[in-house]
């Protein structure tokens, strides 16, 4: 069984004192493969060098819409430059956020935009981040075409999960399919097709229920994978094939070149 984590931060400073092991846990697992996105310009490098030196990890790189106050204008050619020599797996990740208070909408949108302009010029996908915007980003989506992408911890409508489909989207399902509670989410993943469904960790936030409060890692991603089954009333090894099929597909993992 391989599994592939579409969206999991192991470059962050909370794995430096045991990323090896985690990665080898992770392998053990069945996760042999991991997309690590970006949040910010400082760490685009780091990152880079970290997927170089490891086996079956992918960068994305983009600007973050919850760290607006840490980007800078010259960021922005800064991508595009980036983007153009070292031709990550996709731009992210990217969007928009209307949750997290005092981030202006209006300089979101401009920075959104922008990277999507970087995506659809160097005809690369997009790693999304969206929280109660669903309906902006969308119409933004329609208007600069991209070459899909994913939709990262899905937390929108179904209405709104097939119009990201339409658009050539896979919808991202992680830590909160493994609580009860998951209500809307479980029913989401309950009733997409299973082709529209990519995995995720987002470690080391939003840990699994038998993890609780405690870092997340990629290695816990079968956790998710046995709710989705269970959810779904579906076996874990068909939908292990099937997500990990979605990833590469959308994502062009097997196009990709270190
Ligand atoms: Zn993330």
């Amino acid at each position: 069984m391989e599994l592939i984590d579409t969206h999991c931060h192991i470059d962050v400073e909370a794995f430096d004192a045991d990323r090896d092991l985690v990665l080898k846990h992770s392998r053990e697992q069945g996760v042999t493969r991991l997309v690590v996105p970006a949040v910010d310009a400082a760490h685009w490098s780091s990152l880079l060098d970290l997927c170089r030196e490891k086996n079956g990890l992918y960068p994305a790189l983009g600007l973050h819409p919850v760290y607006l106050e840490s980007h800078k204008a010259e960021h922005l050619p800064a991508l595009e430059r980036v983007v153009e020599k070292h031709r990550p797996v996709a731009v992210g990740e990217i969007g928009l956020d209307y949750f997290v208070r005092g981030l202006d909408h209006e300089r979101q949108q401009r920075l959104f935009e922008a990277q999507l302009e970087i995506a659809r010029n160097s005809d690369l996908p997009v790693i999304l981040h969206v929280r109660k915007a669903h309906d902006r980003v969308l119409s933004t989506l329609r208007r600069i075409r991209v070459k899909g992408g994913t939709a990262h911890a899905f937390n929108g409508s179904l209405q709104q999960a097939q119009q990201y489909l339409d658009l050539g989207f896979k919808l991202g399902f992680g830590g909160m399919l493994t609580y009860e509670r998951s209500n809307k989410i479980r029913g989401l993943a309950r009733q997409l097709p299973a082709d529209a469904i990519v995995l995720e960790t987002d470690a080391p936030d939003m840990a699994v229920s038998v993890h609780h409060g405690e870092r997340n890692s990629p290695e816990y991603l079968p956790y998710c994978l046995q709710s989705l089954a269970e959810v779904r009333n579906e076996l874990p090894e068909d939908l292990a094939r099937q997500t990990t099929e979605n990833a590469c597909a959308v994502l062009h993992l097997d196009e990709y070149l270190v």
